[in-house]
């Protein structure tokens, strides 16, 4: 099995490579915007296989806090203990894995993850030291700690791993939650509340060997009326009648995650279209372009433009000339295919990328919109036709000059009378 080699874009030196290779806990080197494994050394090699971050990351056994690893950077700057659990391979199998992130600056980038895999018994509980009793030992303590738990306004689980995660006891705010009493709880299991089902079972007996401490991690929760709530669940080791259980507290972030989802749509696609926006058509014309300078990846680029779209307002309003516009972008989204990225680039002009793809396509797909949009006939709206520019991304050359080499050639659309495709 290969080694990943160290990238020219930020040189490893040699001497750490061999450390790192030589160590029996798999270790990644992970460039957090790309996830892209800049170094894996020989253990995390075989655990890998053929994955990718991504897939380790979102795997079926994966559990983490933040979405996004960019996320994690202030937390891992500001040396908070952060976890997450990889789904990887073991003997062809997918296993949960526990990972410890931190930060790792190589030549003076500060942007490079260091991501260790903990292996099985490492990461040990907090041992407590004589003078201090436990929950059991101390009435009042216990008593103390019985009552935080009933009291608490979050909703709480005592879970015993050893025993397929059944819930030993449930406060009133997770009854009030998810819907069952405590009486139904005693019967249940994490792997019932748990959308993945009995899936769950190796990622709990991952998460319980983990020392108190860390981060939430992210799940999808059923409640007893079969909704589903995202939640973060913490889950902290502790000693109950001599056995080792896990206290969980959830937190339900359903309507937070909906609002960042919200959030994030309403930064990046048109609200009358719902088509991506210009700024983020610039930022995947940029990712085209590296794309096509590691790999040599082709790609092309489509701008059509409504012709005489002023007299449609002019003659129907504007509102029919708002209705038009949707018409066409669902023309353009209903013939494209799932990897092209369609932006409304301004009023009544839209920009296609097309990856992987080259100009005689992109012309022929050009061709086939023009005509698309020829034939739509909807009752009420006015009859409308696009002048279309094409062109490729040119070895080297800047998403500027691309976008303008595209604009001239509408342009000559335009001027050679309209509804007609014209290459750059
Ligand atoms: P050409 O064939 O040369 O492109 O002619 P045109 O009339 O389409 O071009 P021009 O750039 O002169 O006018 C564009 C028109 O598109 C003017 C503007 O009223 C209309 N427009 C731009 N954005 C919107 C929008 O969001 N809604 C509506 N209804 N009209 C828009
Ligand atoms: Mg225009
Ligand atoms: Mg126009």
């Amino acid at each position: 099995m290969t080694l990943t080699p160290p990238r020219a874009a930020l040189p490893i030196p040699m001497d750490l490579f061999e450390i790192l290779n030589a160590l029996c806990t798999p270790v990644w080197i992970v460039l957090p915007e790309a996830q892209e494994i800049l170094l894996a050394n020989r253990a995390a090699i075989e655990l890998t296989g053929d994955l990718t971050v991504e897939e380790m990351r979102h795997g079926s056994l994966s559990a983490h806090t933040h979405e996004e690893l960019t996320a994690y950077t202030p937390l891992i700057l500001s040396r908070e203990q952060v976890i997450e659990i990889w789904t990887v391979k073991r003997g062809g199998n997918r296993v949960p894995l526990s990972c410890r992130l931190s930060s790792l600056r190589i030549g003076g980038q500060p942007d490079a993850i260091l991501v260790e895999g903990v292996i099985s018994g490492e990461l040990k509980a907090p041992v407590r030291s004589r003078e201090e009793p436990s929950l059991t030992q101390n009435g009042n303590e216990s008593h103390f700690y019985e009552m935080l738990f009933r009291t608490n306004s979050a909703p709480m689980l005592l879970i015993d791993p050893a025993s397929e995660g059944r819930i030993v006891d449930a406060n009133e705010a997770a009854t009030r939650f998810y819907g069952y009493s405590r009486a139904e709880f005693s019967q249940k299991h994490t792997w019932e509340i748990n959308a993945i089902g009995r899936e769950i079972l190796p990622v709990m007996l991952e998460i319980a060997k983990l020392p108190g401490g860390h981060k939430p991690l992210s799940f999808v929760h059923r409640l007893a009326d079969g909704s589903l709530r995202d939640v973060q669940t913490y889950a902290g080791p502790v000693e109950h009648d001599g056995k080792r259980l896990m206290l969980c507290v959830i937190h339900d972030i359903t309507e937070q995650k909906r609002l960042k989802t919200e959030l994030e749509r309403a930064a990046l696609r048109d609200p009358l279209t719902g088509l991506w926006n210009r700024r983020h058509l610039l930022l995947l014309l940029e990712q085209a372009r590296v794309q096509k300078q590691l790999y040599d990846i082709d790609y092309s680029l489509i701008l059509l433009d409504a012709d005489l779209f002023k007299v449609i307002n002019d003659q129907y309003g504007h509102f029919v000339g708002d209705e038009v516009l949707v018409t066409l972008a669902k023309a353009f989204e209903a013939r494209v295919r799932e990897t092209d990225s369609i932006c409304r680039w301004g009023g009544e002009e839209f920009v296609i990328l097309l990856p992987h793809t080259r100009l005689e396509n992109a012309v022929y797909l050009a061709e086939c919109l023009r005509k698309t949009v020829e034939k739509i006939q909807v009752p009420h709206l006015p009859k409308v036709t696009v002048s279309i520019g094409v062109a490729q991304h040119q070895d080297d050359e800047t998403t500027e000059s691309l976008i303008m080499r595209v604009d001239g050639a509408l342009y000559q659309a335009k001027a050679l009378g309209r509804n007609r495709v014209v290459s750059a």
